[in-house]
């Protein structure tokens, strides 16, 4: 049986040191905007919220109407960006079809971009020279280190090629030294990558998509799905994996809790760019 790669004792701890940090910088300030009120984000919003209040940060869920015009959008974001008690600022994705997402993003401060998707902050991923990554990579990295599960030399399969999991997932780990294949869609024969996989990550959306067969004996699973289905929440992994692999993470009270984690430390570590207590790469 799978050790389970728990998350909320190691959350819990790191939230503690933001708390921590956070009373040394005097405060910080975190902003999300939601267009429209899809149910999901609003539960993801309010742990966001409710973990950075508990950490001391000031922060605000603004909620925008559905029918808001991009204009109108971008100005909110250069408003928050001009704002100087503003640290973080997030976007709650998706946004209706009729706002440009990626154009939304790149209005952000890169300094402010507490997700870690603005390009410039991708691009500097992408080189290796890593600033704010996006939280749910960072969270899933913090567990495996907490484990003390190598990563290096591994054979790594990431499931998903998002841009605030997938792709980011499969450049840490390869920073890590892992080597790294990125499955999709479109991949031909995915249970032949997958049970190469010494490290397995599932980044899909789909109820109990990696079933047992596909998971490599004593291999490390981590589930990062979220699906609610009428038996409560499921991940994209079926629970007997566990019987095969060496460490899994559960859903849910896995990957989540370090998710919410770091949006807080990395609302803390953009503060310090921002305050030129850190310096951040020129690129
Ligand atoms: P997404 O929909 O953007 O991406 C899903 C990916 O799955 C795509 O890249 C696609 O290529 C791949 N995929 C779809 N069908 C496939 C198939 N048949 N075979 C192989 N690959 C396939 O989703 P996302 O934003 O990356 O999120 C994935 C899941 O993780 C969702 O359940 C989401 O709710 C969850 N999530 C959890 C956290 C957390 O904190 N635990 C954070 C973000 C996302």
């Amino acid at each position: 049986m799978a050790t389970l790669l728990e998350g909320p004792p190691l959350a819990t701890r790191i939230r503690v040191e933001v708390a921590e940090e956070v009373r040394e910088l005097g405060g910080l300030g975190l902003v999300t905007l939601q267009v429209g009120e899809d149910p999901a984000s609003t539960i993801y919003l309010r742990r966001k919220h409710e973990a950075a209040q508990g950490a001391g940060i000031q922060s605000e869920d603004r909620k925008l109407p559905s029918e808001i015009s991009e204009d109108e959008l971008l100005g909110v974001v250069a408003e928050l960006n001009s704002d100087e008690a503003v640290d973080g600022i997030l976007i709650q994705l998706p946004l209706p079809p009729h706002l440009d997402e990626a154009r939304a993003i790149r209005a952000i401060n890169p300094l402010k971009d507490v997700d870690g998707l603005h390009p410039f902050n991708a691009g500097l991923l992408y080189l290796g020279r890593p600033t704010l990554v996006p939280a749910t990579p960072l969270g899933i990295m913090a567990l495996l280190a907490e484990h003390r599960i190598p990563v290096e030399g591994a054979d790594a399969v990431v499931i998903g090629r998002s841009d605030i999991v997938g792709k980011p997932i499969a450049h840490l780990l390869l920073q890590a030294n892992a080597t790294v294949t990125i499955c999709h869609s479109r991949t031909v024969d995915l249970e032949r990558r997958t049970l190469e996989a010494d490290v397995l990550v599932v980044a899909v959306g789909s109820p109990e998509f990696v079933t047992a067969d596909m998971v490599k004996q004593g291999s490390v699973v981590v589930d990062v799905g979220i699906n609610r289905t009428e038996h409560g929440v499921v991940g994209d992994v079926a629970s007997e994996a566990a019987d095969v692999a060496a460490f899994m993470t559960p859903v849910p009270g896995g990957v989540g809790p370090m998710t919410i984690a770091m949006v807080l430390r990395n609302t803390v570590k953009a503060a310090r760019y921002r305050r030129g207590l850190l310096a951040f790469p020129k690129g």
